[in-house]
């Protein structure tokens, strides 16, 4: 007899990890389930990606219209109501959704509403207040059930005064002012989008340094642009911290942890890293049990979208067809949406490599920065003198957050160097080469230097 809730693959989570892993797994021929305990898309699409790189596009336009008198342009700015921001970014977030829900239905993708947990190694039961519990059979299941904010100290989430990131994306008023407790990506981010819109923001951070595992050239350069806008930074902040009563808003961004405590993961006998909640996987995406794979965040590798997708692929593809893809993470862009945006890209270890030169480029020296009025910032290159291979590059300027896809093009497919005639003229990649070219002392768009950086 037919089981009407037996699938071949039954993904948890519609997050980038999950609606990747889902859709691939149609598209090779799997009956298919997906369940998701609140809004498709995950938190790149709710209360990630997909918002607060909308709020920074607004903030943006903002400035672009405050400086367009730079261009010859006289125009006034009237007063910023936050609340149409924020509902116009709503809009966009449901257009996308529907967007995810279509290509979903499109491929006969069974769309369970509600919060899964394990029965067994097989058997997945869905709860939700409506239809209460259903019980389904799979035979291969993909967990994607990613992260959620998590706190710090003594602060406890209320939504109104102690919030997280989540909250932060839906005020509809900017607060006078807010103290935000972690100056990580998502703290520079949230730092960047509340004080343009005039947040009197002071940033707090444990290590001694914002972004602290990034390359120093670019943490300084982002605090010394944030503080330009105003935001007060406090490093190497282990004590308490005092005045805490006048903070309209405590923005607490300290960290994720892994959404895996519905899931009852013991009864399917998968181990998670160090008992953490992180999900332990091997390079295939596959947990100790070999018919549940694990992908995105709650596998814990890189807590980046396109992470969570391309594992996502992977699952699918190994899942169905067996152990043939494997996941390295040899090149992955990271990006930071200050303003102007930061990224880098490094092959894996790179530090490793003996013999580095590094080289520099402002874009003070890029014609399409000055036409773009974007003279902020710089690429800086690191090379392996023995193979002249690029290892890294570190970009802080307008449009790093594509440049750096090009980077990581460059640095992934082991070019021996960039060359001239692939590069549009005027453009902002070209920086990539003319810093690639300054390490070796060769760099015609700049000054000559007083020591030749020769190999
Ligand atoms: C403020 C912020 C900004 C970010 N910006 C970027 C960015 O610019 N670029 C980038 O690459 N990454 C960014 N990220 C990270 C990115 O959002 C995540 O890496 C990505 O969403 C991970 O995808 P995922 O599929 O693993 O998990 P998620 O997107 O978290 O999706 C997991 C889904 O599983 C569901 N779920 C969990 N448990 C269950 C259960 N038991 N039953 C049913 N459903 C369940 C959840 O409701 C959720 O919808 C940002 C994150 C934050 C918080």
């Amino acid at each position: 007899m037919l089981n009407l809730n037996k699938y071949d693959v039954v993904v948890i989570g519609s997050g980038p990890g999950g609606f990747t892993a889902a859709v691939r797994a149609a598209q090779i021929g799997a009956k298919v389930a997906i369940i998701e305990k609140s809004f498709i898309g995950g938190t790149c699409l709710n209360c990630g990606c997909i918002p607060t790189k909308f709020l920074w596009k607004a903030l943006k336009i903002k400035q672009e219209i405050q400086r367009s008198y730079e261009y010859g342009f006289s125009a006034i700015l009237d007063p910023v109501i936050f609340e149409n921001i924020i509902n116009k970014k709503n809009k966009n977030i449901s257009i996308i959704r529907k967007g995810m829900e279509s290509i979903l239905s499109s491929y006969n993708i069974v769309f369970f509403y509600g919060v899964a947990s394990f029965k067994d190694k097989n058997t997945l039961l869905i709860l939700n207040s409506e239809n209460g519990k259903t019980e389904i059979y799979a035979d291969k299941i993909i967990i994607a059930s990613g992260t959620e904010p998590s706190t710090v100290g003594n602060f406890v989430f209320d939504g109104v005064r102690v919030i997280n990131s989540t909250d932060a994306l839906n005020l509809k008023k900017i607060p006078k002012n807010m103290l935000i407790v972690g100056g990580g990506a998502i703290g520079i981010e949230m730092a960047t989008i509340f004080s343009g819109f005039g947040c009197q923001i002071t940033l707090v951070e444990r290590a001694n340094s914002l972004l602290s595992s990034e390359d120093h050239e670019v943490s300084e350069e982002i605090s010394k642009n944030l503080s330009r806008h105003g935001v007060k930074i406090i490093t190497s902040c282990t004590n308490a911290i005092y005045d805490i009563d006048r903070y309209e808003k405590i923005l607490v961004v300290t960290g994720r942890s892994p959404s895996s405590i519905f899931l009852n993961l013991e009864n399917a006998g998968i181990n998670t890293v160090r008992g953490n909640g992180f999900i332990e996987t091997n390079e295939f995406c596959q947990t100790k049990i070999n018919n549940i794979y694990s992908v995105g965040d709650i596998a814990g590798k890189n807590l980046l979208a396109y992470t969570a997708q391309n594992e996502g692929v992977a699952a699918a593809e190994n899942a169905i067809n067996g152990n043939n893809i494997s996941v390295n993470n040899c090149a992955v862009p990271q990006v930071v949406f200050s303003m102007p945006p930061s990224a880098s890209v490094k092959i894996l270890n790179f530090i490793e490599s003996k013999n580095i030169i590094f080289g520099k480029f402002p874009f003070t020296a890029n014609g399409r920065a000055l036409i773009e009025n974007e003279r902020m910032g710089f690429v800086k290159c690191a090379v392996d003198v023995l193979t002249r291979k690029p290892l890294a590059f570190w970009i802080v300027g307008a449009h790093s957050d594509e440049v750096v896809n090009a980077a990581a093009q460059i640095l992934k497919s082991g070019m021996k160097c960039l060359s001239r005639e692939t590069i549009f003229h005027p453009s902002f990649s070209e920086s990539l080469l003319n810093a690639y070219e300054d390490a070796f002392g060769k760099c015609t768009e700049a000054v000559k230097k007083n020591k030749a950086k020769k190999i």
